[in-house]
Parts: structure tokens; C-alpha cells; sequence
């Protein structure tokens, strides 16, 4: 009898791959289990189990397997399942799926290690001196990996140095798997068991007289052990009795205290928890119960409520309900939202029974969060993060909640798999029977779109928290400004004057640019040459504070130039202007108040982000100029002023969603001002201000911009009534790109005819010296996606196979954002 498994490695294979087992391990292998195999030459991988069976695979023969590496699964088969779908649905490799689903820890992968080969005697004199160093470091160690051999021989390609060696015999080589993930473990310590009867405790403090330090270290214990009653750590110990280490240990090595150690979580709460959630208003209260009924025969609910309205104490009140019946839930956010502000506001409801999952973890923080997940362990009981934690082994899912689900950040780009974490969640909760609510001010056009054709339930909360009133949003035209000469730099004086009230009410201001750096464009006034980046094409931004030339998509830079490249002038002029100009002008022209920025330059290290919004908080900054970064989730108290910079760049983005993006970031940004009492100003500076989008954000209009968006959607043939397929392919050589991109495209129209748009260069056609090109499929409504995604396969597969093309890198996109 023979057996096997099938396996998922985590590479883009097209399939799966069948490796053999003997008897032992086929009755003790289940799905969701990892074993290590071979695959390719030498490499060491971590497959993942999916199927156990005796049908021996057709077209080669099943390598054995190296070990296995679980003693229970470590992926659900509701897992499992969602891997296939997504697989399926954004057209990539259960691999690529594996590996944005896995932590890292567990995608082991097997390291080269050199050994010495003893079977021979090495006449030494033959050896290059970079192959002597290896040979001699191998005389005192046993193994050595690449890392070491690059450090010894102090060379960064040393694969040629390991095959000479190789080919002397000189060495041998191996492969060998090492597992990332190490549980933290904790060394306690307890009375030896010998002294908990009194008597025997007596003779022993008195037997310690004369070592006084040692019973001082006693008394300590029996006073951190009737304070708390919890495990008394050797560190807290030592600390308490101010002791040091070698006492605790003489204390151990006499047998009268005991040591012990448990393995524990890396993340741990112990903050209060004990704060109850808020008693909801009229509003919020009526919007919870319409949400209840909405439930009852609909999966998906959309909460459409206006900034501060209070969506999250509503949510809060649904996880109330779930946690009661036992369930876990999914709190998702854009990643740039996971904000302490928020964290802390959930923590202080549900304490320890909230984990946090967030790419900004350590490899080892995220494998303990999946076992508590796994395992339906009360600590995590409602995990909050971004888009990969759809990817947790739930096991008893009652609610996703989704919010901001109009984010873009939700869909995944790079790399594959292209998943939308929204879309994914709905399919995800099905399995479970759960239910999914979509929360935003500015929902995405697709998820208003099924709430009014009655795919998905909707319930409105029309007034902020408090009766506060919604900002006043008001356009500042830039022509006029610029023609009366009303402005101070980039500052109209109605902005200016506006920031002034603010500034004197003692209010704080927050200022929107997308744009970072000083300015995007620098160019020669004698002959208008503008520096370029050399690997991309896009013009270098000029960064003042560090007084260079950037490239924002491939991270070149060089020092600003004092002339011009071209003719050697030297008056340069810079174009636009981005957040790092617009806190220079503010410093200029108001001193005595301090200016915060925040953007990707400010906020780099592990805490930039927060310590910029606690001090705004705190009050230690009183405007903040940002990016993007501003406008989610962030709840400021005392900001009484949002100025939109210049909103022409957001909406002249040559994108189908452009409108619609802006108008959702413009009001995102705008529902920072005036969150309490008072009511909030917003000025928007523009030099279009009779621009449709902008009128419907000044009087926040949603419906209306639903309304024209989603009839220009319909005429040109867009989401939500056509489903795109993007495809791009990318190579150096610029006529590369553009013969694959025509064949492609003629192939392609073979089976979609005119609903293939393109082959066209997107506005920055060349990345890190990588030509892109893009080809459209537009699927109709009732068009087979099935059939459609096998059409396209089928053309690729022919595609990969044509020579000319050979190195032409192919993206697919479904649904692409
Ligand atoms: P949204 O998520 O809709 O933007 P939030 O949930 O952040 O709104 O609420 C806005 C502000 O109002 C927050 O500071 C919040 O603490 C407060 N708030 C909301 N609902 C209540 C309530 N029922 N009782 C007291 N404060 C509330
Ligand atoms: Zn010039
Ligand atoms: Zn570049």
C-alpha cells in the first residue's frame, strides 16, 4: 500500500503537490498540519497539508517527505476553504495565499549550512586565501552558515567561493530548517513545598539568622505573595527585596525556594478595564436596534453615520451582544487608523479580551495572537487590525465589523494575492454564519450601490454625537485670491485670518497638503530643464529640511543642485508645494506658535506616529500640517479649524474613483474640526470652486455625489456595474513591454472583444527602471466570472510559453483599486 499528501508550498506553483508518507504518518497526518519537504534541487520548505490519500500522482513520482513539523493543525479548514477562494477569485497560487495568510515564524524556510568534509585530507597549499579562511573557520566550528562565510571572507557574492570549495571536496553542503517562532518563557519562584507546613518554616527563619540578606529576601516573597496572589517572577523578586540574582539562586541551589517557568503571551494587558461602555443617545440607541433587526434577514448591514456620530459606541454596544453569546469578533481598520486613540478607548472596555494584530508586531507577538484565536482562548476574543488579520484561524465568528470599509488600503497591492479585505470578510463570514457591518461618513460607492439595490441592509445616523453641528465648509477661490493679491505665500488671508481666530480662541488648526516634501518640482528658469529621477519617470521632489532631491517611488536621492544640470544656470525655481513648505511658511509667519507635521518622513520610527498625536493632543503643537495621515479615525478635541491646502491635485488624479476619493477624503478631513461643542470651520482653497465634488463636500452631500457618480459609472461602463480585470506587465526594455502588451490585448479581445481597454501606459510609466503597461477587461454583469478568469488564464498560459516574451513579468489584478 502506498500513501500521500497533498501539499501547498509556499511559492506560486500552479497546483498543489503530492508527496509520499509511510503508514505511521498517513494515520497521524490531518489537513492544516505542516510538513517540511524537498522541492526544486535542495530547497527545504513548509507545506501545508490539505489532502491524505492513496492515489499516487500521474505525471512524476512523490518524494517522501523530510518530518513533520505539528503535532496538531495550525490552519482550520475553514481556512483552508477561504485559501481557495481567494485563490480562485483574484487569480493566484494557494502559495502566494499561504504566505500572506502564515506569520512568518511559521513559513520556515531551510538555510544552507557548510560543513567540513571528513573524509578527505586537504593538501592545503591548493587553497585560495578566501578559500583558506573558510577551510580554517571550519577547523574550530563545526557549521557555517552563508551569513558567516560572508562575514569572514568579508564578500557579498560567495556562492562562487562555496562551489570551488565544493569541487575540491573540501566541503559538503546541507540544508537545514529552523523554526522562528520561540515561546517566551517566564522563570518564577515559590517556597520549596517542604516549608509551607508553620513548623518547618519557623526553624528554617530561624536557621537564616545569621545569613540576613537571604531571609530578607524570604520576608519579600511572603509580601508579594499576600499582595497579589499571583506568580512571583525572579526579577520582581530581586527587585523588591533590592537583592541580587546570586542570593535568589543560593537560596534555589539550599532547596528552599523553588524555581519553576511558564511559557507566556509577549503582548499582555494590564491596564483597568473596568470602564462600562457608554449609554447610548436617542439616535445612536434607535440605529442600534434598526442594525438588530437589519441582522435578522440580512448578512451585511451598512452603519452610513457622519463623522462623530458615534458609530464606534454602537459597535461596541454589537460586541457587548457577541461576547455574551460567546463569540469572537473582528473589529477591521485601515492600518494607518490602528491607532493608540482607538485601542486605548476599546481596552478600556474589553480589556484583556482584546488583541491586537498588527503588522508592527514582532514575528513572535503574531504567532501567540493566532493561538489565542485558535484555540477560542477569552484573550482573544475580539482581535482589531488591518486587512491580513481576515487571515486568523477563527473558530467560532459571530460579527466582522468593518471600519472606514470606503478605504482603499483595504485591497491588498503588492504582492499577490490582490485581495480586498472587505469583500473577503463577507465571504469569510458566510462560513461562520456570522455577520458583517460596514461603517463609514463617506461609504464606498460599490457598498451604497448593494445597499440600495437591497443586497445589503443600511442604517443612517444623520447627527453627530452632542448635537454638535456639522463643520462649515467653505471655498476660498485661489484665482481671485491670486489675482487681488490676497496671498501670503500659499495662504489665502481668509485661511490666514481663520488660523489667527483659531490660534487666539487658544483652538488648535489642522492643515491637509497630499502632497510631502517641499516641492515636487524644480525647475531651470533659463532653459526649463527639471531633474528626474534616473530610475523612474517622475520628476525628484526637493526635501528643504535635509536639502535634497527625492524620488518618491524608488527612494533615489541626491544633494539639491546649485545649477542647473542642463545649462549650468543657477536660478532654479521649485513648482508646487508639499507639507515640508507649508510648515516653513507657517514658521515664518507665526513664531510663537508651534508647528507639528505629519507625514511619512515624520512619522518613520516605531512610535513617530503616536508621539505626534499625543502631543497634539497634549496640546504641545497648535497647527498640524499632514498627508493622508490626518484623516482617519483620529478624534481631536480642540481642533476648530481644518484648511484643505489645494484640493485641485486630489480631484485632477486620473483614476474612475478620483471624484469619489476625494470627495470621501475631503470629508474624512474635514470631520476633525469641531468634534465638541463649538461648531467647526473648514476652508477649502481651490481654483476650481464651482467643481461639482467640491460643492456637494461643502454641503455634505453624499446622496447627490452617489447620484452623479454612479450614473458616470454607468455610462462609461465602471463598478459597480462592470467588474475590472487589470493587467500590467513590466520589463526594462521598454519595446519589450509594449510587443507583449499588443499581443496580450489581441488575444484577449479574441474572447471580450471591445470590453478589452488598452494596451496604455499609466502616468508614471517607468518604476525602479521597470517599464508598466496596462491592459482593461471589462466583465459585464451576467458575463460568467468563472468563464472570464478561465479565459484569461488560458491566454497567460500561452503568453508564458512565447519566447519573445521570455522575463516579462505579468500582474493580474481583480477588482483593482
Ligand atoms: P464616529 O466613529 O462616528 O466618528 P465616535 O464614536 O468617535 O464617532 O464618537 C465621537 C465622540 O463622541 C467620541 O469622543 C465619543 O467618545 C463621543 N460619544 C459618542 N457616543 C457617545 C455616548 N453615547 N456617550 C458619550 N459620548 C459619546
Ligand atoms: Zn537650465
Ligand atoms: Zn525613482
Amino acid at each position: 500500500m502506498s500513501y500521500f499528501i497533498d501539499v501547498i508550498l509556499p511559492i506560486p506553483l500552479e497546483k498543489e503537490f503530492t508527496y509520499s508518507v509511510n503508514k505511521d504518518e498517513f494515520v497521524f497526518l490531518k489537513p492544516g498540519m505542516r510538513v517540511a519537504v524537498q522541492f526544486g534541487k535542495s530547497k527545504v520548505y513548509a507545506a501545508l497539508v490539505t489532502k491524505i490519500h492513496q492515489v499516487a500522482p500521474l505525471v512524476y513520482e512523490a518524494k517522501e517527505i523530510e518530518h513533520i513539523l505539528d503535532e496538531s493543525p495550525i490552519v482550520t479548514s475553514h481556512q483552508l476553504e477561504l485559501w481557495s477562494w481567494i485563490a480562485t477569485y483574484y487569480m493566484c497560487s494557494k502559495g502566494e495565499v499561504m504566505r500572506a495568510a502564515l506569520p512568518s515564524a511559521f513559513l520556515l524556510e531551510s538555510e544552507t549550512i557548510i560543513l567540513k568534509n571528513d573524509k578527505i585530507t586537504v593538501d592545503e597549499s591548493i587553497l585560495k586565501d578566501d578559500e583558506f579562511l573558510i577551510y580554517e573557520a571550519l577547523q574550530h566550528q563545526s557549521l557555517l552558515r552563508i551569513q558567516e562565510i560572508m562575514n569572514i571572507t568579508g564578500k557579498k557574492t560567495v556562492l562562487p567561493i562555496i562551489k570551488r570549495l565544493l569541487e575540491k571536496e573540501i566541503i559538503v553542503v546541507q540544508e537545514e530548517i529552523y523554526e522562528q517562532y520561540k515561546p517566551k518563557i517566564v522563570r518564577y519562584v515559590k517556597l520549596h513545598a517542604e516549608y509551607t507546613k508553620e513548623q518547618a518554616l519557623q526553624s528554617l527563619l530561624e536557621s537564616l539568622t545569621r545569613a540576613p540578606k537571604q531571609k530578607e529576601v524570604l520576608m519579600h516573597l511572603f509580601m508579594l505573595e499576600s499582595k497579589n496572589n499571583k506568580p512571583i517572577k525572579i526579577s520582581e523578586l530581586a527587585k523588591a527585596a533590592n537583592s541580587s540574582a546570586a542570593i535568589i539562586k543560593t537560596l534555589i541551589d539550599k532547596d528552599i525556594l523553588e524555581e519553576y517557568q511558564l511559557q507566556v503571551d509577549r503582548v499582555q494587558f494590564d491596564g483597568d478595564s473596568s470602564t462600562l461602555s457608554k449609554d447610548l443617545n436617542t439616535y445612536q440607541e434607535k440605529a442600534l436596534q434598526q442594525l438588530r433587526t437589519c441582522f435578522l434577514d440580512k448578512d451585511v448591514c451598512l452603519l452610513h453615520g457622519v463623522t462623530s456620530s458615534g458609530k464606534t459606541e454602537v459597535y461596541v454596544k454589537l460586541i457587548e451582544s457577541q461576547l455574551e453569546k460567546g463569540k469572537q469578533i473582528l473589529y477591521l481598520l485601515p492600518e494607518i487608523a490602528l491607532t493608540t486613540q482607538l485601542i486605548k478607548r476599546l481596552q478600556a472596555y474589553f480589556g484583556e479580551k482584546l488583541t491586537v494584530y498588527h503588522s508592527r508586531y514582532s514575528v513572535n507577538e503574531r504567532v501567540e495572537a493566532w493561538n489565542n484565536v485558535k484555540n477560542t482562548t477569552s484573550k482573544a476574543q475580539i482581535i482589531i487590525g488591518a486587512r491580513s488579520s481576515i487571515f486568523l484561524p477563527f473558530t467560532n465568528l459571530g460579527l466582522i465589523i468593518i471600519d472606514e470599509e470606503h478605504e482603499g488600503s483595504f485591497k491588498q497591492f503588492d504582492p499577490a494575492p490582490r485581495y480586498h479585505a472587505r469583500d473577503t470578510a463577507v465571504v469569510l463570514s458566510g462560513m461562520f454564519a456570522s455577520k458583517v457591518l460596514l461603517g463609514s461618513a463617506t461609504p464606498a460607492l460599490e457598498t451604497y450601490y448593494n445597499a440600495m439595490q437591497g443586497k445589503y441592509g443600511v442604517v443612517e445616523l444623520k447627527r453627530r454625537y452632542g448635537n454638535v453641528l456639522m463643520p462649515d465648509i467653505n471655498l476660498v477661490d485661489l484665482k481671485t485670491k491670486y489675482k487681488k493679491k490676497e496671498m501670503t505665500g500659499h495662504f489665502s488671508d481668509t485661511l490666514l485670518e481663520a488660523i489667527k481666530d483659531a490660534l487666539r480662541e487658544n483652538e488648535q488648526v489642522i492643515l491637509f497638503q497630499n502632497r510631502r516634501g517641499y516641492s515636487p518640482v524644480i525647475e531651470c528658469n533659463t532653459c526649463g530643464h527639471s531633474p528626474q529621477c534616473p530610475n523612474c519617470d517622475v520628476s525628484l521632489t526637493f526635501h528643504n529640511h535635509r536639502n535634497q532631491l527625492r524620488c518618491h517611488y524608488c527612494g533615489y536621492h541626491m544633494a539639491m543642485l546649485q545649477k542647473c544640470l542642463a545649462c549650468g544656470s543657477t536660478e532654479l525655481s521649485t513648482k508646487g508645494f508639499g507639507t515640508e513648505q507649508i510648515e516653513k511658511e507657517l514658521q515664518e509667519l507665526l513664531p510663537d506658535y508651534n508647528i507639528g507635521r505629519m507625514d511619512q518622513d515624520t512619522t518613520r520610527g516605531k512610535h513617530g506616529y503616536e508621539k505626534l498625536i499625543t502631543k497634539f493632543e497634549d496640546g504641545e503643537i497648535d497647527i498640524l500640517v499632514g498627508t493622508q495621515m490626518l484623516t482617519k479615525g483620529l478624534d481631536f478635541r480642540n481642533v476648530s479649524l481644518v484648511g484643505i491646502m489645494n484640493a485641485d491635485n486630489l480631484l485632477n488624479f486620473p483614476d474612475f474613483r478620483a471624484h469619489e476619493r476625494s470627495f470621501q477624503l475631503m470629508q474624512q478631513v474635514a470631520g476633525r474640526a469641531g468634534r465638541t461643542s463649538k461648531r467647526g470651520k473648514v476652508l477649502i482653497q481651490t481654483y476650481n470652486p464651482y467643481h461639482q465634488i467640491l460643492q456637494q463636500v461643502s454641503v455634505n452631500d453624499y446622496t447627490g455625489m452617489y447620484k452623479d457618480q454612479i450614473e458616470e459609472r454607468h455610462q462609461y461602463k465602471y463598478p459597480p456595474f462592470y467588474r475590472i480585470i487589470k493587467i500590467t506587465a513590466r520589463h526594462k526594455d521598454y519595446n519589450k513591454v509594449n510587443a507583449a502588451t499588443l499581443w496580450l490585448a489581441k488575444s484577449l479581445r479574441m474572447y471580450f472583444k471591445e470590453h478589452v481597454l488598452g494596451p496604455e501606459f499609466p502616468p508614471i510609466s517607468r518604476i525602479r527602471n521597470q517599464y508598466h503597461k496596462n491592459i482593461l477587461i471589462k466583465i459585464p454583469q451576467g458575463q460568467s466570472l468563472g468563464k472570464t478568469k478561465e479565459a484569461v488564464k488560458k491566454v497567460h498560459t500561452t503568453f508564458k510559453s512565447v519566447r519573445d516574451f521570455a522575463g516579462v513579468r505579468i500582474v493580474i489584478n481583480v477588482d483593482t483599486y
